[in-house]
């Protein structure tokens, strides 16, 4: 246990969880190039940008809106006991740069920004943003020697080739990206809970080709939470994994706010034992993405976003702790 007082959510009765200026879960906001950053084990950070949504944009607005959510958190996991602010150093490291209207900067600012992080072995768990965040996540993370194995939650695939004739980079396109860049491994990589209209028959076949497991929303619900999360720790093995969640993934009626939703998918509920079953795999990086505050005014899908975080968040840093535990 690291059981380190710098990086402890504010108590809730100390300030009570509606005052204050909100960080993630109420940790100390602690910048990259802060001191204290270099014993931070876990950076919640957020990259507010949605410029590469191809339809109805506002996940911009996702990390502010997730941070005011996020004070709802409190300290140990009521199912599995952990206690992440006592396992890992963790630390609200701000927002990433972005550039609203460019898409290359964009992607080279994110890069720099995690790759900073990365460079003092901090591990990123990220509130996006749309889903192309991940691809500039995973390049500043990624070891090309020893590919990424992950386990994506969403409806779509995101491995989509181009949009509009030509362009590379999309919210549907980040994982055919970071294939075809080494950085992820399609044999340790797989989708949970794929459905919805496709634009032409052959959508499916790159993935597949590739090896990826893609378990389509008819197969979830055939097997159930439990043996998908069976078959999604069969998938990615023993080595580094990233989680990456997409809230479209679970049923609109539990997350409103994004902008693809498909119906029919899990619940709030399916989608916690699916992560509580990751416990134990070496979690490198995660996100959660594609919340839009605009389309669910409530902040309920940005409560699910950021509870997600937290389940994600416990799992990090149960390993973390178990590493330094083994390594003194
Ligand atoms: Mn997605
Ligand atoms: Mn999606």
């Amino acid at each position: 246990m690291s059981d380190d007082a710098a990086f402890r959510p504010i108590p809730g009765d100390v300030l009570p969880r509606f005052a204050g200026v909100p960080t993630f879960m109420r940790l100390p906001h602690v910048p990259p190039d802060d001191p204290r950053a270099e014993r931070v084990d876990i950076g919640l950070i957020g990259v507010p940008w949605d410029g590469g949504t191809t339809n109805r944009p506002g996940a911009r607005h996702g990390p502010r809106q997730m941070r005011d959510l996020s004070t709802m958190m409190r300290n140990v996991h009521h199912v599995t006991g952990v206690q992440p602010f006592r396992a890992a150093r963790c630390a609200d490291m701000g927002d990433s740069p972005v550039n609203p209207i460019q898409l290359d900067d964009t992607l080279a600012r994110v890069e720099a920004f995690v790759a900073a992080l990365h460079a003092q072995a901090i591990k990123p768990l990220t509130a996006g943003g749309d889903h192309l965040i991940t691809l500039p996540v995973m390049r500043a993370i990624a070891d090309r020697a020893r590919p990424l194995g992950m386990v994506h939650f969403d409806a779509h695939t995101d491995t989509w080739d181009r949009y509009f004739g030509g362009a590379q980079y999309t919210h549907g396109t980040p994982f055919r990206r970071a294939i075809e860049e080494g950085l992820l491994d399609p044999k340790r990589t797989i989708q949970i809970g794929i459905r919805g209209g496709l634009y032409n028959a052959t959508d499916k076949e790159w993935g597949l080709a590739q090896g990826i497991r893609v378990v389509e929303i008819e197969e979830y619900f055939d097997l159930g939470p439990d043996r998908v999360a069976a078959l999604a720790r069969e998938t990615v093995g023993e080595g580094p994994v990233y989680v990456s969640f997409d809230v479209d993934g679970l049923d609109p009626v539990y997350a409103p706010g994004t902008g693809t939703p498909e119906i029919g998918g899990y619940s709030t509920h399916e989608a916690q034992r699916m992560l509580r079953a990751l416990r134990g795999l070496d979690i490198v990086g995660a996100d959660v993405v594609e919340v839009s505050p605009p389309f669910d005014p409530s902040g309920t899908t940005a409560l699910v976003g950021v509870t997600l975080m937290w389940e994600i968040l416990c799992l990090m840093a149960e390993r973390v702790g178990r590493d330094r535990e083994g390594a003194s």
